[in-house]
């Protein structure tokens, strides 16, 4: 297939988001958008947006990606800030015929930054519900806390998490820095998450080895992992994931962005495949990447030499993957999956 062919055929064909940052997704435009709409253009937001186009978008150390994530978080001052954000987002979704999407919201550094959670959630959620009902794309929201954080600040994003479950909040999870928060110490808080009915996921294989997913599947319970790239070196680790059906949300600009992976052809996204482990595509932080899902699925397409089949099973795989109720899969996988393309 060509590339021109490959783009249109993933740009027609409906899709579902399930590992996408809100804050992450915001786009330089929108950030300065924001700052004019509170009447001042901070100098912070300028010196983000030339710091992430000087370096191209990419980030020497994983480390470094964690600070500018940090920086970005801290230029949402306010409920009105991360309520344009989500608009932008929607509608970047829909404009890649995105109809159906997981979203996370970093709720850790909302509380990090002692700003009130509830208020911008809430913002938030007017937002998504205006932007939703105009566009049609239905978006709910996955609270994420900060590995490094540690249990204490884990288990408080968790109750809010649960606090919210009748207002779109599905699921928990944890990302950031694998290292200094391993799975271990968040046994008790994902049991405690799965007790109260949340669906629970987990950042892992990142920036740390095999084990790490392991741990995040067998002593967390994670129903998806996000990124596990380094799975894709420990045959177990493959065949834990195919058994037991995990999902692995794979994230190709990200890990090369961030230093995960040095090459494209180092991803290990073949060998998932291979080994029968259910893999989704995600965007990430397309702000931070400068990518979006088509062009994540342009990417497997070209790299891996996926086939227009194989692109449509990973669009169909996220309808499985998804953290919605049973009945409502079977019916969100009629409307995201039909017509389909064809040409
Ligand atoms: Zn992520």
């Amino acid at each position: 297939m060509s590339a021109t062919s490959d783009s249109a055929f993933i740009h027609r064909l409906p899709k579902v988001e399930l590992h996408l940052h809100l804050e992450g997704s915001i786009q330089p435009d929108t950030l300065r958008e924001m700052a004019r709409r509170r009447g001042r253009l901070l100098e912070d937001t300028e010196q983000w947006i030339r710091d992430r186009e000087r370096e191209s978008f990419c980030y020497p150390k994983f480390t470094d990606f964690l600070n500018a994530f940090k920086l970005l978080s801290l230029l949402l001052e306010t409920p009105d800030d991360y309520a344009l954000a989500t608009t932008r987002l929607i509608e970047s979704l829909y404009a890649e015929n995105v109809r159906y999407a997981e979203l996370t919201l970093s709720a850790g550094v909302v509380l990090w930054k002692k700003q009130p959670l509830d208020a911008i959630f809430e913002a938030v959620k007017g937002a998504a519900d205006e932007a939703s009902g105009r566009l049609g794309v239905r978006v709910v929201w996955i609270f994420d806390a900060i590995r490094q954080f540690g249990v204490d600040h884990a288990r408080a994003v968790m109750l809010h998490a649960s606090r919210y479950r009748d207002h779109g909040v599905v699921a928990f999870g944890i990302g950031g820095d694998e290292e200094r928060g391993p799975a271990r110490l968040f046994v008790d808080v994902y049991r405690e998450a799965r007790d109260l009915g949340l669906h629970v996921t987990a950042h892992a294989g990142e920036a740390c080895g095999p084990e790490s997913v392991r741990d995040a599947i067998e002593l967390l319970g994670a129903e998806r992992i996000g990124h596990g790239t380094s799975a894709g070196r420990d045959t177990d680790t493959l065949h834990l994931l195919a058994a037991r059906r995990v999902p692995v949300e794979v994230c190709l600009t990200s890990n090369l962005a961030t230093g995960t992976i040095q090459r494209i052809e180092d991803h290990p996204l073949r060998r998932f495949l291979e080994a029968g482990v259910p893999v989704v595509l995600g965007s990430d932080d397309p702000g931070m990447f400068a990518t979006s899902i088509e062009r994540e699925m342009l990417i497997a397409a070209e790299h891996f030499a996926l086939t227009r089949d194989e692109i449509a099973a990973l669009a169909a795989n996220a309808i499985q993957a998804a953290f919605l109720p049973e009945n409502q899969r079977a019916a969100q996988g009629a409307q995201a999956l039909s017509p389909v393309p064809n040409g």
